[in-house]
């Protein structure tokens, strides 16, 4: 089969989205392509932020493609799928403007992973796949009926939605190495979370690891980047040295958890190579920290949420550190990498002067804390669990609704006040 693998040309005004809104790569893509072509089918990459298409633009391309089936993803890439819009206005606005050109319709991403009937719906789709997608793409493409593809929402021959069970998980330790165009590297000036100093070369985006072993509540991955699976380092570095060759000088690992991995880390510090991480700074220990320095790390977000004991532990975050300790790792590994963000949330037990002298103290110390912010209850998440339930077909709609009844203030990285969910959605005027 023929399979066109489309990025969306997203916008998100009025929207709740947490995420950057620079261009990254679209890391499910890459690697669903890479899969397919394995598995002897024909597959292309369209991105809409890469290449500067809008919606008719991206169409147009994929119909003159002329594909069997084509793949939508409803998040701009991996990396923020734990924090996606919860609005489907943008992939539903390109698939109306595909206007049936191009073939089978496939939407992939964390909506359809939580709420698939839903998100069949909105889409307008033929078909939504749960959770990880890649090897679900592949499956479709070999022409498996969608009844036998475990992981699938599709309308029979009766109308009738069917879910073909739970969400799927990807093996992809022995995902082999992606590879992108040149032209999209080219226009990959961005370096995601990297504040030391400006792009001096193309930024790129890698995953050595999918998932994470904690479960902390407000964390948004039942559905999908679960359970933590390593990838074999060979092709993480064949990668790595492919974007090399291209030009890149920053890549981020979008890792849920980016844990200690010396035979990564040493075959890093020989590369030409720096590059931004997301992490839990209590798994690493002084010597590692000062390997990950060597490496070229130049960014460490680590997530600490609370500043006490009792508001971690209440996030389920099992971390075994003090506040204390924590504050003594955060400002080692600032001695070794130029820039180092505690992440905060909104915690009810965190009181604002705890919060302030606590911020100030790490300034000093040279590294950023932020200021609180508040959470959203995603669907994927144990806190939405906790809260209603499973989630039914209403679920992206009551988190919505939930945080904006629930926070007058918005974090700082929100510009502009956030819309109701179907006030969004009703600027896609086919969503329902
Ligand atoms: S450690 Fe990070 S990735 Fe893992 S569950 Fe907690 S917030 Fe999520």
């Amino acid at each position: 089969m023929r399979i066109a693998l489309v990025n969306p040309s997203w916008r998100f005004e009025h929207s709740i989205y947490f995420g950057c809104r620079e261009p990254h790569l679209p890391l499910e893509l890459g690697a669903a392509k890479v899969l397919l072509e394995r598995a002897g089918h024909e597959a292309r990459m369209f991105d809409g932020p890469l290449s500067g298409l809008d919606d008719d633009g991206l169409a147009a391309a994929v119909a003159a493609y002329g594909p069997d089936a084509t793949v939508v993803t409803t998040a701009p890439t991996y990396l923020f799928w734990r924090c996606a819009q919860p609005e489907l206005r943008v992939p539903r606005a390109f698939l109306i403007a595909l206007d049936g050109r191009g073939g089978t319709t496939v939407g992939v991403g964390p909506h359809g992973s939580a709420t698939p009937e839903t998100a069949l719906a909105k889409l307008d789709a033929d078909v939504v796949v749960r959770g990880e997608c890649e090897e679900a793409i592949v499956e479709i493409a070999d022409g498996a009926a969608f009844a036998d593809i475990p992981g699938l929402a599709f309308r029979d021959e009766t109308g009738a939605v069917r879910v073909t069970g739970g969400p799927r998980a990807t093996v992809f330790r022995d995902l082999p190495a992606l590879a992108w165009p040149d032209e999209w590297i080219a226009a990959h000036r961005h370096h995601h979370h990297r504040f030391d100093a400006r792009p001096d070369g193309p930024g790129a985006e890698v995953e050595a690891s999918r998932g994470c072993p904690y479960t902390c509540s407000f964390c948004a991955k039942i559905d999908f980047r679960d359970r933590y699976r390593r990838r074999d380092l060979a092709p993480v570095l064949e990668e790595i040295d492919r974007l090399i060759a291209q030009g890149v000088t920053y890549v981020y690992f979008v890792d849920e958890i980016f844990l200690p991995q010396k035979p990564l880390l040493e075959a890093l510090v020989d590369r030409r190579l720096v590059f931004g991480v997301q992490t839990r700074i209590d798994l690493w220990k002084p010597d590692m920290l000062d390997l990950l320095g060597a490496a070229g790390c130049v960014s460490i977000e680590a997530g600490v949420e609370s500043l006490t004991v009792e508001g971690r532990a209440a996030l389920d975050k099992n971390c075994k550190l003090s506040t204390d300790e924590l504050a003594e790792r955060l400002v080692h590994a600032r001695r070794r990498v130029p820039f180092v963000q505690a992440n905060l949330i909104e915690v009810p037990d965190d009181d604002d002067a705890l919060v302030d002298a606590w911020r100030e103290r790490m300034r000093a110390a040279g590294v950023w804390a932020n200021d609180p912010v508040p959470l959203y209850p995603y669907p994927s998440s144990p806190d939405y669990r906790r809260l209603w339930g499973e989630p039914d077909g209403r679920a992206w709609e009551r988190a919505h609704d939930h945080y904006l009844g629930r926070f007058a203030r918005f974090s700082d990285i929100q510009e502009e006040h956030p819309l109701p969910l179907p006030v969004l959605e009703a600027s896609c005027a086919h969503c329902r």
